[in-house]
């Protein structure tokens, strides 16, 4: 049995399943909160959005930072669901504490040691991505440096990693769903959007996760995905992301699990 992580009234590793959804960043108070609304909706029980972005290059969009926090809260306090964004400094959590609910730390920081320990001091829970060349031995060092500080909240999330394939923007590594829960006490979740990085094969992938035992997922949704100022190939519009959750109940459904 996984150790179960809190967040508000959500117990996330107790058998449900449990869905984060949101943009990839969010870019206005009308686009997150339209975004939100719409994933509620359908039965997202947390939102995601980052504000903090590491981009690959310098010259992409690097999110609102600190303008977004206002929106944040707002949206997350009036529909009343747990918010997560990403931690991408150690100089950031001391205000982000009063906006997140759980942090994010992305795969580009996995082995950001020093963000780690600073995370571990505190009692937000942390979703823990997989360095995109970690293995998961590395990975469940990586998760050791936050609980060796005393915070035992935390959760990994399979995000997709590095091969020699190119046809998609990364691989999932349905393995590691599996391997983690049978092997580790830490909730998994399943982050189909980045794992593929096209939007036609999340909804499968998705679907093999959530059949191979993950504690929940985390999925990019936007209300205009042609308009995302990032990762607008894999955010699924309102109308997609209905359909992935109807999806996701039946494959549960069949394993006698439930969304939570
Ligand atoms: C994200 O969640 O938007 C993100 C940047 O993810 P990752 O760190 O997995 O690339
Ligand atoms: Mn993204």
């Amino acid at each position: 049995m996984a150790n179960v992580v809190e967040i508000g009234s959500y117990k996330i590793g107790d058998g449900k399943f449990y869905v984060m959804a949101g943009p990839c960043s969010i870019e206005s108070k009308e686009q997150f909160a339209d975004t939100a609304e719409g994933v509620k909706k359908s039965g997202a029980h947390m939102l995601r959005g980052g504000v903090y972005k590491l981009r690959t290059s310098p010259d992409s969009f690097q999110g609102l930072g600190s303008k977004a926090f206002n929106m944040a809260t707002e949206v997350k306090t009036q529909l009343n669901m747990p918010f997560i964004s990403e931690v991408t400094d150690p100089r950031q959590i001391s205000d982000l504490l009063n906006v997140v609910d759980v942090f994010q730390v992305g795969s580009r920081n996995m082995h950001n040691y020093d963000l780690l320990k600073e995370l571990g001091k505190t009692k937000t829970p942390v979703l823990l991505k997989r360095g995109f060349s970690g293995r998961i031995e590395e990975w469940l060092k990586a998760a050791q440096y936050i609980t060796a500080g005393g915070n035992k909240d935390v959760m990994l999330c399979e995000r997709g990693i590095r091969t020699f394939e190119t046809a998609t923007r990364n691989t999932f590594d349905i393995n590691a769903i599996a391997y983690i829960k049978q092997n580790t006490d830490f909730p998994i979740i399943a982050d189909p959007s980045h794992g593929v990085g096209v939007k036609n094969l999340i909804t499968p992938v998705a679907l093999a996760a959530a059949a191979a035992g993950a504690d929940g997922m985390i999925v990019e949704t936007h209300i205009n995905p042609s308009e995302a100022l990032s990762d607008k190939h894999q955010a699924l519009n309102l109308n997609e992301f209905e359909s992935l959750m109807l999806q996701i109940k039946r494959v549960l459904n069949a394993l006698d699990r439930d969304l939570a």
